[in-house]
């Protein structure tokens, strides 16, 4: 496949000796290749992707249109800047729009960069209306990004350790709660936005009520707040529907978008309605990879094969199929607290810190995460088959069991 000759297996040795910063602590395994759900290692040992890169590769591994699609794309154009118009932005920010039913989208690379500019666009907003000193309603257990601002809005200390002094502006409250968001708001004029995740991601795999969801975008109506809504990870079909907002039959002010968005190119997205696509003005912001042709291609590419393959509805059927599976196998073990998230976005509750598991299933063949100490994420591709969820099932159930019985 590769010409670079990698050692097949990070010993902390070799390890020490790597030219790449230290910024994960990394498993012992380096892929190769990948097909579908599947993926090998060097050595050729074959893995089920129940992690699909972190909630990125939503058409799987190799998908042939994909790639066809990019490989023609590189040949053609790979960069473009924004000196200039760019025909498959129009595309794709055409095809955000219908889909969101919102009305205007800015292009750029990343999750954070994506948040980022909903955190600008929120104080310009409030700039226009004469506040001089901005806040913006964020979450406990909220994870936004590792940018100086976008960590100060994150609700978790050890993403901020060390990175102080923290952005201000910003004013945390606790999910799925009214009475709390009007308490931390009360009488304060300088409120512009309230920002969550529809479903908390890294934060463990926690749903923000549909209810809830109805009430703070009330909310916002009534105090005349931008409503952001964090779909980076909760986004685009993973969770049954185009976006996870659209269950509570709501619209935010303010969407990012990254991770799926690109099926693993580097993509990111702004899409704003009304009362914020008109914020920015020339000069106000921009991004030099942003939208750039390669990038578009593979987010225009993504959604047809999403729409082709009935994607979003395979989600849905999937990810409820996966679920009640776990449950069913899980009922009654102990330690097992309960399974929680929507379509394929499922977190597995136990009663203590997992993180081990991690490690395990990988040498079972299986790859998943853990998050918030006690979740096992499982956010596997769109295109998974019930063949696959009966195999994640079969692999994982069973590591649990003993994993609980052993600690
Ligand atoms: C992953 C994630 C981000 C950050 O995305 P990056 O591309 O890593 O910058 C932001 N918000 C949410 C909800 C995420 O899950």
């Amino acid at each position: 496949m590769s010409d670079l000759s990698l050692p097949s297996t990070f010993t902390p040795e070799n390890a020490q000796a790597s030219a790449v910063m230290n910024t994960y602590a990394r498993m012992e395994v380096t892929f190769s290749h990948g097909k579908g759900l599947e993926m090998w290692d060097l050595e050729g040992r074959r893995y089920l992707d129940a992690l699909a890169g972190i909630a990125v590769n939503t058409v799987g591994h190799g998908h042939p249109r994909l790639v066809a699609a990019l490989q023609e794309q590189v040949a053609q154009m790979i960069h473009c800047c924004n000196y200039y118009h760019v025909q498959t932005q129009e595309q794709l920010a055409a095809k955000l729009v219908e889909l969101s039913g919102m009305s205007n989208v800015f292009f750029c690379s990343t999750g954070l960069e994506a948040n980022e500019a909903a955190i600008k666009l929120a104080r310009k907003f409030g700039s226009k209306k004469g506040i001089e000193r901005p806040e913006i309603v964020v979450y406990e257990k909220s994870f936004h990004g590792r940018s100086i601002a976008t960590l100060s809005a994150t609700g978790n200390t050890k993403i901020q350790a060390g990175f102080g002094p923290l952005v201000e502006g910003f004013i945390r409250v606790p999910i799925n709660s009214l009475q709390a968001l009007e308490q931390a708001t009360h009488n304060n004029p300088n409120v512009v936005a309230v920002f969550l995740e529809a479903i908390q991601g890294e934060g463990g795999i926690n749903v923000m009520d549909l209810e809830y969801l109805r009430q703070v975008r009330a909310l916002c109506d009534e105090r005349d707040w931008l409503f952001m809504i964090d779909e980076v990870q909760c986004g685009m079909g993973r969770t049954g529907k185009w976006f996870a907002h659209q269950w509570a039959g709501i619209q935010p002010d303010v969407m990012p978008l990254a991770k799926g968005l690109g099926s693993g190119v580097p993509v990111g997205a702004v899409v704003a309605g009304p009362k914020a696509a008109h914020i920015f003005e020339p000069g106000n912001h921009g991004s030099t990879f942003g939208g750039n042709p390669l990038a578009m291609r593979a987010g225009i590419e993504t959604i047809a094969i999403m729409e082709a393959d009935h994607l979003v509805e395979n989600a849905a059927k999937m990810g409820a199929y996966l679920q009640t599976r776990l449950e069913q196998e899980l009922q009654g073990v102990a330690g097992f607290v309960q399974c929680k998230g929507k379509g394929l976005m499922i977190g597995i509750e136990l009663d203590r810190p997992c993180s081990a598991l991690m490690g395990q299933a990988l040498a079972a063949g299986l790859l998943l995460s853990v998050t918030a100490d006690c979740i096992i994420r499982l956010v596997p591709a769109l295109i998974i088959e019930a063949s696959h969820c009966d195999e994640i099932v079969s692999i994982l159930v069973p590591l649990i069991k003993k994993f609980l019985k052993s600690t």
